[in-house]
């Protein structure tokens, strides 16, 4: 088969690879339904995360079940699932604590810029629905995956609170969805920093009451205005830069809660400004295992629709043109659709 392999910075190829076998007895072999580029995929495309010889991309998936090993039960062939970008076994003790993503047995998913891929730890990983979905709920099961999963975990971290007020760092992908989660969670009030037109009007369509363009000590000054200088209880940081940390910390009222999705990449922490100023703050990779099943029901039942995150839709072998299309900022998020 075709599927893309990352051989260096900016240099992503839709090429033959060998098709995905059960390696061990947990693994399930997926046909994906459809797949996406997520913005984590662009920190070794822009050279910023070094890489170990060409890698096989892809970890945000659904799709339906072609062939499972001997010691999954649970699962059948024909059933239309969705799992994590992190595998886990959901039965050890750090799973059963709501943190799959830090599983004893954890691995991370790759290869699902495919039509085919292997699932490690099958059983524990993927969920599955009771029917066949539309065609038309593909893009938002597929946003459960990872990038509402992730959003969401963010506004969970926050401590999001039914009435209460929500800022959130950053308008991609993920930003988007945790304006979402807030919303869905019953926030009183959220405030997106966006400079993005096309950005702002999704946030305002997810559910974002206000709109801060500005960044810097100056979003920071605008937001504690809007606020009457006391901040925001619930910060959700959603892109890992310094500035944007910094930006975090800096709307968090006192006893408020930072979740910060992002990946950390060159950032700091001041031990005694965060004593002084108390705030709690709980990040990581998010344990999506934990909300699949509460995201994809909302999903069947119509209640959120986080497909629309995605702005450009492209057939998997032009994936090259899709990293390209994040990496210039043309595209929010683009979703690769793979043949029936
Ligand atoms: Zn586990």
């Amino acid at each position: 088969m075709f599927a893309t392999v990352m051989h260096g910075p900016g240099d992503v190829r839709y090429e033959r690879v060998d098709e995905p076998k059960l390696l061990k007895p947990t693994d399930a072999i997926i046909k994906l339904s459809a797949t996406c580029i997520c913005g984590s995929d662009l920190w070794p495309y822009r050279g910023l995360q070094p890489q170990d010889g060409p890698a096989a991309m892809g970890h945000e998936y659904c799709g339906v079940v072609v062939e499972v090993g001997s010691e999954v039960r649970s699962l059948k062939p024909g059933q239309f699932v969705v799992g994590s970008f992190c595998l886990s076994d959901n039965t050890c003790p750090h799973c059963q604590f709501g943190f799959q993503s830090s599983c004893a047995q954890r691995e991370f998913m790759t290869g699902a810029q495919a039509p085919y891929a292997r699932v490690p730890l099958a059983e524990g990983t993927l969920v599955a629905t009771e029917e066949m979905p539309d065609a038309a709920m593909i893009p938002h099961m597929l946003a459960v995956s990872d990038v509402l999963g992730t959003g969401w975990y963010g506004a969970v971290a926050a401590n999001v609170r039914e009435g209460g007020t929500v800022v959130v760092v950053g308008d991609g992908a993920v930003g988007l969805m945790g304006v979402m989660a807030a919303q869905q969670m019953g926030a009183g009030r959220i405030i997106a920093m966006s400079r993005h037109e096309s950005r702002q009007k999704l946030a305002r369509e997810f559910g974002a009451t206000d709109i801060v363009a500005a960044r810097g000590e100056d979003g920071i000054v605008e937001i504690m205005d809007l606020t009457d200088g006391i901040g925001a209880e619930s910060v959700i940081e959603a892109v890992g830069m310094e500035q944007s940390m910094t930006q975090a910390i800096g709307v968090c009222r006192p006893g408020g809660s930072i979740g910060y999705v992002g990946v950390p990449h060159g950032v700091s922490f001041d031990g005694q400004q965060l004593f002084f100023r108390q705030q709690r703050m709980l990040g990581g990779p998010a344990p999506v295992r934990r909300f699949l099943p509460d995201l994809m029901d909302r999903v069947l039942q119509g209640k959120i629709a986080p497909g629309k995150v995605f702005d450009q839709s492209l057939p998997l072998e032009q994936v090259a043109e899709g990293y390209k299309a994040m990496d210039e900022r043309r595209a929010i998020k683009t979703m690769l659709t793979v043949e029936a």
